[in-house]
């Protein structure tokens, strides 16, 4: 994908008030899916790849079984069992095939995993790609700072990582101070959720962003739903 195509992905990501970084993955990686369950899975040199890989991790392997397509799966899990049979039926002697690196069933959480999961993967690219677009321009051109400024935020996660990525202190000092700011302002509505919880102020009718407030906590700390279609 082209600098000028990410550029306007990103830039039309960020007018939703929700992190564009979750947004942007998530759509990278149910298209991917997508490609890869009606076109891919037939090509028997991507086969190839994938079993080298031994399949994905349970996250992304849900994931793609949400889409449905029994044949596509039929395919791959044919290829994934035979080889996992041949692992255990292999000649080696017992204490080498206590060694062998089978895949832990831990999902994305598992460093390990991510390494391996080709998901796992193209989730982590396309993160740091998306990040750098904001490195690069949030501080440097007016539209897309003050597109930020009305209505980008970044989860937790992903303003972490953005943290340790970004090679343009001005970029990342006006970042932060907008997100955290933000931040701020989810931390009253919660402390208003609580506030009106109280009987004394039951009678006062809650706002919009309150009544969102504690669906978009989850969402900001731990970041969007992104093990479903
Ligand atoms: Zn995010
Ligand atoms: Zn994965």
């Amino acid at each position: 994908m082209s600098q000028d195509m990410v550029w306007h992905e990103v830039y039309e990501a960020l007018g939703h008030e929700e992190c564009p970084v979750c947004k942007l993955v998530k759509k990278a990686v149910n298209s991917y899916i997508d490609g890869f369950l009606y076109e891919n899975v037939n090509d028997p040199m991507f086969q190839e790849r994938l079993r080298k890989e031994k399949g994905f991790c349970n996250a992304h392997s849900w994931l793609m079984h949400s889409f449905g397509e029994p044949l596509a799966h039929a395919i791959l899990y044919d290829a994934f069992l035979r080889d996992a049979l041949a692992e255990f039926n292999s000649a080696l002697p017992a204490n080498a095939k206590r060694k062998l690196r089978f895949r832990s069933n831990l999902g994305s959480q598992s460093k390990e995993n991510q390494a391996e999961c080709k998901l796992c993967k193209l989730e982590s690219d396309y993160e740091k790609s998306y990040l750098r677009v904001i490195d690069e321009n949030v501080s440097s051109q007016i539209d897309f700072k003050n597109k930020f400024v009305e209505q980008g935020i970044l989860c937790v996660p992903h303003m972490k990582q953005y943290i340790s990525l970004s090679r343009n202190s001005e970029s990342l000092n006006l970042v932060q101070e907008i997100v955290y700011a933000k931040y701020q302002d989810l931390l009253h509505c919660l402390a208003e959720i609580r506030r009106k919880n109280d009987y004394r102020f039951t009678g006062e009718a809650w706002t919009d962003a309150e009544r969102n407030a504690w669906t978009k906590a989850v969402e900001i700390m731990v970041g969007r739903k992104m093990y479903e279609k």
